[in-house]
């Protein structure tokens, strides 16, 4: 068993957790130090979560953007896939955000699933584009899904899912570890280390990718004003986070500790190859064609 009995008064996904029979793995790390879960697969029960979620009445919206040439490299692969394996079962809401909403393919959708298209403005460089995401997200949290979910989930568009991605993974705020570094010693963790920077840090607790986060809509909301608060004040000071929103990202989850914590089966990339701990694939990393993509 996960030490998650003793963390009941700690934190309630931990006590959720608990009390869904949460189970220990011997090959990996299933908890944090304050007690949150890691999920691996072989841990939990699908069908008790699903049953607690439906129950619950949890709602879950899925923030994507699809700026420029993602759009046509990656959404409909992104949307389609989620359609399969994604909070199946529970209502969801996805919050296209692109430049472009007459492109955005017209996909039939399940019972209890909608879309709503929202226009942002593409900026010129890649890293605006994908730090600005911050500031789009919660306003639209404000404006239009606080009324309508429980929770938020952040994806970048440029993957694919490939397994369930089910309400194991819902939480008050959510961070998942990052496929390249789980393994690593923590001296690699490519934090910001300019002292000048709003994402500063020196040492933490894991490297999160910032390809998916979520979490309940009023944690994700004070995520993403944190996060465009310190890019914004970076910017006024002529700095950049080393790996722009990510590193910001890491920063705020180093000073509020996720609930819940996710593997990298939620979102690996196969040219790591094969590793034992892998037991499952939920979602992966689409090829990246940054040349193409990336030039303006
Ligand atoms: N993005 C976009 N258009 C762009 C750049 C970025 O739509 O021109 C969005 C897209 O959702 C993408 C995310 O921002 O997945 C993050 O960028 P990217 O995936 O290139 O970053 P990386 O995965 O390399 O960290
Ligand atoms: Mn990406």
């Amino acid at each position: 068993k996960c030490h998650l009995e003793s963390a009941k008064m700690l934190n309630l996904d931990s006590s959720v957790d608990a009390s869904l029979n949460l189970q220990s793995r011997p090959d990996v790390l299933t908890c944090t130090y304050w007690k949150a879960a890691i999920i691996w697969e072989g841990m939990f029960d699908p069908r008790l979560y699903d049953e607690m979620h439906k129950m619950k009445g949890s709602s879950v919206a899925l923030t994507v953007f699809a700026v420029g040439r993602y759009l046509d490299a990656y959404l409909h692969t992104f949307l389609n896939s989620s359609e399969q394996h994604f909070m199946v079962g529970l209502p969801v809401t996805y919050y296209v955000f692109t430049d472009m909403p007459e492109k955005v393919p017209n996909i039939k959708l399940s019972p209890l699933r909608s879309m709503k298209v929202i226009k942002v403005e593409k900026n010129s460089r890649w890293q605006d584009v994908s730090m600005m995401r911050m500031k789009s997200i919660s306003d639209v949290i404000e404006s239009d899904i606080r009324h309508h979910c429980t929770h938020v989930f952040c994806f970048d568009v440029d993957q694919v899912f490939t397994g369930r991605f089910g309400s194991e993974a819902l939480g008050d705020s959510v961070a998942l570890l990052h496929a390249h570094y789980y393994r690593l010693p923590k001296y690699l963790y490519t934090y910001d280390r300019n002292p000048n920077s709003k994402a500063y840090m020196e040492t933490g607790d894991f490297y999160y990718h910032a390809a998916i986060f979520g979490g309940s809509w009023k944690n994700v909301k004070a995520l993403t004003e944190a996060c465009y608060q310190g890019i914004m004040e970076d910017k006024q000071n002529n700095v950049e986070a080393l790996w722009h929103d990510e590193s910001h990202l890491n920063k705020y989850m180093l000073l509020h500790k996720p609930s819940k914590v996710l593997s990298p089966e939620y979102c690996w990339d196969t040219s790591i190859g094969f590793r034992t701990d892998i037991q499952v694939t939920r979602l992966l990393w689409a090829p990246k064609y940054y040349d193409t993509l990336r030039t303006p």
